[in-house]
Parts: structure tokens; C-alpha cells; sequence
């Protein structure tokens, strides 16, 4: 919106200001009650909801436990997943995973909690655009409070932002950019309308005596950017000199996701499990859920409560919570161990996916081992 600003700076037409025009004057902006605040260009943050009429009811336990059954992979799936799994590094033998001997399968599955809180978020600026002859209707009705207009949100736990124009705050004011001249100055001849010829680069002559061509001896031309009249149409009003001026309200809808891995032992690396999805064991979705209760982990109850609490603290202060989510899932990891050319060693198989990891593999280039 001020990307002509430096060029208004350098080079004022006769007889305006122009070095404060292109800060909108106050009067720019009417008094709305309940928007004093409103800038433009936003940064005033995000707006906290007002309480609501009537408190909304405390979560609560859910009266059915559900119930937590543990699975576990087998020796086939395993073998398979490792021969997979090797036969996509193209310098591995296949040796050690075709004919490796299992000798142990040890299972390190692990739970991951997952807390969702979906909220929306309010801002208001003042914004313009060109005027085309819209309705105004500024204080013909008080302005309704931020968190009173109906917007529609998105599906809950989806992303998304949009923005409206507040009732009954737009007006026609006079263009602060250009002044209400429709016009600005052209930044590419600095409002001249003609600039040094780039040919004979003023001096009206080329080598020798020769009178440049380009410019018939001026050493000037006319500017193609404004076509010699030295100024263009106002960007901000389109030329139309008047702006329709109008508090927009921002709202923004956020899907806020915390996770806790229950450590394990195992030795698998926990930021393998980010790429991995496991078996759902649970799902609670609510307005404000209550922290999962009763879990086999210990640990898991208390990041429950936890980030459950962390959630309804942070994200009611300057966003409205629209719903909450929990889920557990169980993340199977096996720890194979197995024997090959009498030497032991050992691969994961990890999450839904039956990813592999491995660190000691015997034989990753095929030309020596054979
Ligand atoms: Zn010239
Ligand atoms: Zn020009
Ligand atoms: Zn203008």
C-alpha cells in the first residue's frame, strides 16, 4: 500500500505536502464505538472473546472405559519388511536379510498422546479500496462487538482464514495517497515526463558531431511509463480520487497439536516415530475434553492432564476454543535380533507402516561381500 512512498518523498508537486500524504490523516477514520483501537494495517493482535453468558459445562469422564488391547507383529512381517527394506539400498547383498536366522523378537511398542484444540481468532483493522459507488452506511446502526458477527467456520480441525467487512462502519473518504487528485506522480521520471536519453546519455550528440538520433539532438525523451505527462493514475483509488474506507474483522481457525511419545528402551531413535501412525486406541472428541483416565501407562494419564490443562489456559486467553480432540495411538516397535555368518546382529520394525531402521547391517556393499 506504501510502495510509492519514498518516490512521493523525493519529488513533491507544487503546492501540496506531499511528504506526510501518504500517512492517512485521522480524520480518515470514523469514531466506531467498541473499535478505538483498530489500526490500519492490523497489529493490534488478536482480539480475547468476551466471557461467555452462560459457562459452558466442566468436562467430564467419559462413563465407559475403553478397552486397551496391545498387538504385536509377527516373524513373517518382519522378514519381509527387512527384505524390503534392503532391497532399496541398491549397494546392500540381500545375504544377511533372506538368510539371516531370527533369534529374538523383542517387542518396545509405545503409546503416543496426541491433544488437539481447535480455535478461531479475531483481529479488525481498517482497510480501503477503490470507491465504485458502494452503500455506506457508518453510523446508521451501532457497529455489533467483533465476536458478534456470524462467520461461518471451516469443518472443525481445519486450517483455514477469511475476512469480513464490519457492519455499518464504511464511508467515502477523500483518497490520502494522491490527495484526492486521482494522480500521482510517475517514479519513473520523476514526475518530469521526460528522462535523459539512454542513447547519447544527455550529451544530445554521439561520436563525433553526429546529433543522436534517438532524441534529435534534446538529449532527453519522453518518458514511456506515463507517456510525457509525468504522472499516472493513483494506485490506491484507481483515479477515482475517493476511497470506501471500513473496518474489516480477520478470523482465523487454528488446529493447535501437541503430542507426547512414551519413552522406550529400545534404541530406536523417538524422532523415527514422527513419520509413523500407529493403531488408534482411542479417540475423544468434545468441546473441552476431560484428560483420558485409567491408561495401562502412567505416563501417558499425566501428560494428559498436563497438556490438557496447558490448552484451556493458553488458547481461551486470545482465541475462542471450537472443540478439543484427544487420541492415543499405539506405535508397534520390534527389536529383531539374528545371526549371520556367526556374527549377531539387529533391525526395527516401527509403526503402521513397518518402516525399518537398522545401524549394523553386515554386508551394505555387495562388490566385497560375497
Ligand atoms: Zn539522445
Ligand atoms: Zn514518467
Ligand atoms: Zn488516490
Amino acid at each position: 500500500m506504501y510502495n510509492n512512498q519514498e518516490a512521493h518523498a523525493m519529488f513533491p508537486p507544487q503546492g501540496s505536502n506531499f511528504l506526510g500524504a501518504t500517512a492517512p490523516p485521522a480524520s480518515m477514520f470514523d469514531n466506531v464505538p467498541g473499535y478505538e483501537g483498530t489500526a490500519m494495517g492490523g497489529g493490534g493482535g488478536y482480539l480475547p472473546p468476551p466471557a461467555p453468558a452462560y459457562p459452558p459445562p466442566a468436562p467430564e469422564p467419559s462413563p465407559t472405559q475403553p478397552e486397551w488391547n496391545i498387538p504385536s507383529i509377527s516373524e513373517d512381517t518382519a522378514r519381509e519388511a527387512f527384505r524390503l527394506f534392503v532391497s532399496n539400498h541398491c549397494c546392500w547383498s540381500s545375504g544377511p536379510a533372506k538368510d539371516g536366522m531370527i533369534t529374538a523378537m523383542d517387542s518396545f511398542n509405545t503409546y503416543r498422546y496426541r491433544l488437539e484444540t481447535f480455535t478461531e481468532a479475531r483481529a479488525t483493522e481498517w482497510a480501503h479500496e477503490q470507491y465504485n459507488g458502494q452503500p455506506v452506511n457508518a453510523y446508521t446502526q451501532p457497529a455489533p462487538g467483533p465476536w458478534d458477527i456470524q462467520v461461518q467456520p471451516p469443518a472443525h480441525f481445519q486450517e483455514q482464514s477469511t475476512h469480513v467487512m464490519v457492519p455499518y462502519t464504511s464511508s467515502v473518504k477523500e483518497c490520502h495517497e494522491c490527495l484526492g487528485q486521482g494522480r500521482e506522480p510517475c517514479t519513473e521520471c520523476a514526475g518530469a515526463g521526460n528522462k535523459v536519453c539512454w542513447v547519447c546519455n544527455g550529451a544530445g550528440v554521439r561520436t563525433g558531431d553526429d546529433q543522436c538520433n534517438h532524441c534529435n539532438g534534446r538529449g532527453r525523451e519522453n518518458c514511456s511509463a506515463c507517456h510525457g505527462h509525468g504522472s499516472k493514475e493513483c494506485d490506491a483509488c484507481r483515479g477515482k480520487r475517493q476511497l470506501h474506507v471500513y473496518i474489516q474483522l480477520n478470523v482465523k481457525w487454528t488446529n493447535n497439536k501437541d503430542d507426547f511419545v512414551v519413552e522406550q528402551s529400545s534404541g530406536l531413535k523417538v524422532e523415527n516415530l514422527n513419520s509413523v501412525s500407529g493403531k488408534e486406541l482411542f479417540k475423544d472428541t468434545q468441546y473441552l475434553v476431560f484428560p483420558v483416565m485409567g491408561f495401562p501407562d502412567p505416563a501417558v494419564g499425566q501428560a494428559a492432564e498436563r497438556l490438557v490443562r496447558e490448552h484451556q489456559n493458553k488458547y481461551s486467553q486470545s482465541a475462542r476454543i471450537l472443540q478439543q480432540r484427544q487420541t492415543i495411538e499405539l506405535i508397534p516397535i520390534t527389536k529383531v535380533t539374528y545371526k549371520w555368518k556367526g556374527g549377531t546382529h539387529t533391525y526395527f520394525v516401527y509403526g503402521n507402516e513397518f518402516l525399518v531402521s537398522t545401524e549394523d547391517y553386515p554386508a551394505t556393499c555387495c562388490c566385497t561381500v560375497m
